[in-house]
């Protein structure tokens, strides 16, 4: 198995899930967002091997692959919004790329898409067919261009020469091996209720997202990625997220609530083109892979907190030992 983006939030989880599988996985990773913390376990192992690279320039691997993950793009609004270029070329050029090693090695690839190609959606839920409202120019278009071009240059690949392809629509997904420096809302929050500092609610905090664990993420990838169904319908995208929604406001108060923490709220300018509302219609992934994810916002937060406990834990010793 390839694992492009394998030193990321999701594609490092995913490889953990694949050599406790028993499978041979090589992470290919240009650590733009990945983190060594994240694999650092795994350099060592005799299944695992790690390429550094940058999908944007071609590849090539010796021996058979199977099966590629391509995970490789920074996920977190300020982070692909740094190089904005590069993060489309990312998307289109390394989907290019993949695409090619997939077909050279006649494996099965699947892309990590995203709800962010329903932009500010106009109905909710959204379902697959819903082809969604987007800015080409605002400061997500990069991202959000990028991976709706990505959807098109699978689709046609599979249609014209045969690729396996899966499309996964992936829904703001959180747990461990997040990078506390990411800047994500999940993240950030759970930092600043720790650390006793006020929680940056963007805009009034109305707007909502559905927030899925990482376990039920990787388990619904997998699932798209191993199920066999006729040709066509498989390889079309597939919405994969909690449809739990909440608030920034209510979310906020969870973390809040669970951490103990006595910080208050600040309200800082809503980002242009931040999405109102955001929700998975999942019965295509329920009636094609059986899936549904089991795990609520409150019961994800437990192992997300505590992870993000220990890491301030070790920054804080490493700072000590630096002194
Ligand atoms: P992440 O930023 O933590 O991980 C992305 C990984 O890809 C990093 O290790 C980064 O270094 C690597 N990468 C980026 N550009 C690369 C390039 N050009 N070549 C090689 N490696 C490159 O993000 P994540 O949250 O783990 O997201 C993984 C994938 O899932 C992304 O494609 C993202 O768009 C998609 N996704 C994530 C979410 C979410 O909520 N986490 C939601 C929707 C879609
Ligand atoms: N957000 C927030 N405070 C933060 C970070 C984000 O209120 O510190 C908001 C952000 O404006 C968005 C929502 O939380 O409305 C989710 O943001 P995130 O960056 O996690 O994901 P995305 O916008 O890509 O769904």
């Amino acid at each position: 198995m390839l694992v492009a983006g394998g030193a990321g939030f999701i594609g490092s989880n995913l490889c953990h899930r694949l050599i406790a599988e028993g499978d041979r996985v090589i992470c290919v990773d240009n650590m733009e967002t990945g983190r060594h913390e994240n694999i650092a376990d795994l350099l060592t192992h005799p299944r695992f091997a790690f390429l550094h690279h940058d999908i944007v320039g071609a590849f090539t691997v010796g021996g058979p692959i199977d099966r590629i993950y391509n995970l490789a793009c920074p996920g977190s609004p300020p982070k692909y919004q740094r190089d904005p270029v590069h993060t489309f070329k990312t998307s289109i050029i390394g989907g290019i790329n993949l695409l090619s090693l997939a077909e050279e090695k006649s494996a099965r690839i699947l892309q990590s898409s995203t709800s962010e190609v329903y932009g500010d959606p106009d109905i909710s839920p959204q379902s697959e067919d819903y082809r969604g409202l987007v800015n080409t120019i605002g400061p997500r278009a990069c991202y959000d261009e990028g991976k709706r071009g990505a959807e098109t240059l699978f689709h046609e690949m599979n249609k014209r020469r045969g690729v396996e392809t899966r499309i996964a629509r992936i829904f703001n997904t959180y747990g461990p091996r997040m990078d506390p420096e990411d800047g994500r809302v999940v993240s950030n929050f759970i930092i600043q209720a720790i650390t006793g500092n006020n929680l940056t609610v963007y805009g009034d905090g109305n707007q909502t997202r559905s927030f899925c664990y990482i376990d039920d993420m990787l388990d619904g990838l997998v699932a798209l990625m191993e199920t066999e169904t006729p040709f066509g319908t498989i390889n079309d995208p597939v919405n994969l997220g909690n449809p739990g929604e909440f608030t920034m406001l209510e979310l906020a108060d969870l973390v809040r609530e669970m951490t103990g923490s006595g910080s208050g709220l600040v309200f800082r300018g809503l980002p242009v083109d931040d999405p109102h509302q955001r929700r998975p219609d999942i019965h295509k992934a329920k009636h094609l892979l059986g899936w549904e994810p089991k795990i609520p916002l409150r019961e994800g937060l437990e192992p997300t907190i505590a992870y993000f406990r220990a890491e301030l834990a070790i920054q804080q010793r490493l700072r000590g030992s630096a002194a």
